[in-house]
């Protein structure tokens, strides 16, 4: 048999060369299915978590169901145990306590369940010319005239004043009515379409349309609006006033569906970041007695800067360490600067439609496998915290012995705009870490897309880094 013998060039090049991505070709038929099965568990979880709310109900059960149970900080724990913490129903902390325990530092992945948005306001109900509407105040990095003309869904809570909490949950199912922010038609739009997109829709244009027949037929003003207050109250048992104590909002009716002929991505409301939370839900209760404790945190109020008791610049995990690390007899600030972390959130995938956005060379694409952005921030690498490269070599390391798919990607081309991610505040806490995540396109937009091998390469990186002893 002749043996194909190969040049001195191509030698060379194998030695010293990165080869260039061939991304989904190196998995095999196998994997690819291995990926849409656990997708569709995926869409589940995905269908079921439009909100931070939803998701932390939804891993709650599922973690119980896989033998988690809820941490008390007074009973002593073994290796092997599997607890969670329940921050105020918004945050979430899956923990597995390793054979090492803390001593060693503990292994984190970190992602986010709040998603751009609509928040209604404190007083949102209103009427004007005979219609009901409900005023709202964005969440997040939206472009808003993707939230006109589209179907939308009424999700959250009200707490009354007795303490009893309602849930709403209205829109999604196809009997149920849905909502809308309406848009100006083309016809009558010569002005709004000369304008600049900020202009053109603020966010006090962000008006969703909820009812418009009035209570009867007596005089009354505001009747359509009283006959709202009327329906939400039989069906919910709230007034008016029950608003101001309420964290309800509007998010995309859509169900997650198949993208493409082949069907090989998910289209869907929220991938950013329920698309990384999931596969972290599922490391944690699929990883197998690793050596150091395992925590995967969903977290809350990332896509608004991380403020709040239930967002990562709040001490919530910190504090749950220090306190597994108090029941091993070592201190919060010895476990800290051993720790690592996959800080694990979405990238921006190149788009050949947009590509003037992206610098080809340092882009991810979709089947790429999990993308790892070093950094992220805007303005020369401001705001964010940047791995070393010794975390790298080690994240590279371990995904490279697994043969996990993986690519680099940076957000977008430089000076293009910018982003970041909970990875500096965890960073900020004395651990490594970097980012990991799946690669999405129309980022934000009320329908995002994601491969569906690029979702489980995500996961498998998970397991793995969770696994392997430091
Ligand atoms: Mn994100
Ligand atoms: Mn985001």
């Amino acid at each position: 048999m002749a043996q194909e013998k190969k040049t001195e060039a191509a030698l060379l090049k194998e030695k010293l060369l990165v080869k260039k991505q061939s991304g989904i070709r190196k998995l095999n038929r196998e994997e690819i299915e291995k990926a849409d099965k656990f997708c569709k568990g995926y869409v589940e979880f995905l269908d079921s978590s439009k909100t931070e709310r939803e998701a932390v109900t939804y891993t709650i059960k599922a973690a119980e169901n896989a033998g988690f149970t809820e941490y008390d900080r007074t009973k002593s724990y073994k290796p092997g145990d599997r607890v969670y913490v329940n921050n105020r129903n918004k945050a979430l902390m899956l923990c597995v306590i390793g054979k090492q325990g803390t001593k060693n530092g503990v292994k984190l992945g970190i992602a986010h369940i709040d998603s751009p948005r609509l928040d209604l306001k404190p007083n949102p109900l209103y009427e004007s010319s005979d219609l009901a509407l409900f005023k709202t105040h964005y969440y997040g990095g939206i472009k808003k005239y993707q939230w006109t003309a589209v179907p939308l869904a009424l999700h959250g809570v009200v707490a009354l004043k007795d303490g009893t909490v309602r849930d709403v949950y209205i829109g999604d199912d196809e009997s149920d009515p849905c909502f809308v922010v309406t848009d100006l038609l083309p016809h009558l739009a010569n002005e709004q379409m000369t304008q600049t997109m900020v202009k053109a829709f603020n966010g006090e244009h962000l008006n969703v349309l909820i009812g418009s027949r009035p209570f009867n037929e007596d005089e009354e003003s505001e009747s359509v609006k009283l006959n709202i207050m009327n329906i939400l109250f039989e069906k919910y048992g709230i007034t008016e006033a029950d608003f101001i104590s309420a964290d309800l909002t509007m998010v995309p009716a859509a169900k997650a569906r198949d993208v493409g002929f082949d069907r090989s991505m998910i289209g869907a409301y929220g991938h950013d970041d329920k698309v990384c939370a999931y596969p972290a839900v599922m490391a944690a209760i699929d990883v197998k007695d690793p050596e150091q404790t395992v925590i995967s945190v969903l977290t809350d109020r990332e896509e608004i800067g991380s403020d709040g008791n239930t967002g990562m610049k709040s001490s919530y995990l910190a504090d749950f360490i220090a306190d597994l690390a108090e029941a091993d007899g070592v201190k919060l600030r010895h476990v800290m600067e051993k720790s690592t972390c996959l800080s694990a959130d979405v990238n921006a995938a190149f788009d050949p439609t947009y590509a003037s956005a992206y610098e080809a060379n340092n882009a991810c694409y979709i089947n790429g496998g999990a993308v790892i952005t070093k950094y992220t921030g805007s303005g020369g690498k401001y705001s964010t915290s940047d791995a070393s490269a010794e975390f790298m070599a080690k994240v590279r390391r371990i995904l490279d012995d697994a043969d996990v798919l993986w690519q680099t990607g940076e957000l977008g081309k430089v000076d293009g705009g910018g982003g970041g991610t909970i990875a500096k505040f965890i960073a900020n806490l004395n651990a490594d870490v970097v980012d990991l995540g799946v690669p999405v396109l129309s980022m934000h937009a009320p329908f995002e897309i994601v491969s569906k091998t690029d979702v489980y390469e995500t996961y498998r990186a998970l397991l793995e880094f969770y696994s392997i002893n430091n």
